[in-house]
């Protein structure tokens, strides 16, 4: 099964997808995951994009389409794959379409009031990069990951300017993408607002 995880900044496709991915058994192929590791090892990508990735403006389409394709080109992906955070723009989803056959998009729908409580609660652990919120999914011990200890961070993108600017660019760059999969008989819209446990019976169900 081929799946994007389409939606602004927020929804909570990282998150949905994490379950996903333990009950399908197909990688999560996040594309701000796979750059933010190549910023950690400051790989030559990743000097290249890390001004970009804090400023919250996209990385150019060139550059993320070619990881897109060496990432599913990787055995682990040739049984299934969910796609969060790619496509952002039309370009990409045209690259796309001659790399892989996709099979559901499914659109994160989330009041933009919403989106910012959970943008500006968000950490993570900068080695797993699992995910936490400071209200609705705390740690058990607060601003220490449950299983590496290590401290909570709060990402540079995740602070008002830069949550102001991605906003602005999924409104401009990837709500289009909307449209693009609805023409397609791709797109399936799923509530976003309920508890993660509750979207992702939502998701269960409509992958049936
Ligand atoms: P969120 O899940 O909060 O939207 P991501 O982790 O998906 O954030 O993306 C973080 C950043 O990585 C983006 O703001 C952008 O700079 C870059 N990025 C991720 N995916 C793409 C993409 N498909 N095209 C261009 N830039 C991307
Ligand atoms: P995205 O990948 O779409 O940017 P995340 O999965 O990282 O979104 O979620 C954004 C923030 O919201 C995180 O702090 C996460 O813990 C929290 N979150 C995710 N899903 C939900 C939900 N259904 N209800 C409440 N908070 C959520």
């Amino acid at each position: 099964m081929n799946l994007i995880f389409l939606g602004p900044p927020g929804a909570g496709k990282g998150t949905i997808a994490a379950m996903v991915k333990e009950a399908y058994q197909i990688p999560h192929i996040s594309t701000g995951d796979l750059f933010r590791a190549n910023i950690k090892n400051e790989t030559e990508l990743g000097k290249r994009v890390k001004a970009i990735l804090a400023s919250g403006d996209l990385v150019p389409d060139e550059v993320t389409i070619k990881m897109v394709d060496n990432r599913l080109g990787e055995d682990d992906a040739k049984n299934g794959y969910i796609l969060d955070g790619f496509p952002r723009t039309i370009a990409q989803a045209d690259a796309l379409k001659e790399m892989s056959k996709v099979d559901y998009v499914i659109n994160f729908v989330l009041e933009r009031e919403d989106i910012l409580k959970r943008l500006s609660g968000r950490r993570v652990c900068k080695s797993t990069g699992r995910t936490y919120h400071i209200l609705y999914n705390p740690p058990k011990v607060e601003g220490i990951d449950d299983e590496t200890g290590e401290p909570l961070i709060q990402r540079d993108d995740d602070k008002e300017e830069a949550i102001l600017n991605r906003l602005e660019v999924y409104d401009k760059s990837t709500a289009p993408l909307i449209d693009y999969y609805k023409e397609r008989g791709l797109l399936i819209d799923l509530d976003a607002s309920k508890s993660p446990e509750e979207v992702f019976a939502e998701l269960k169900n409509i992958l049936k």
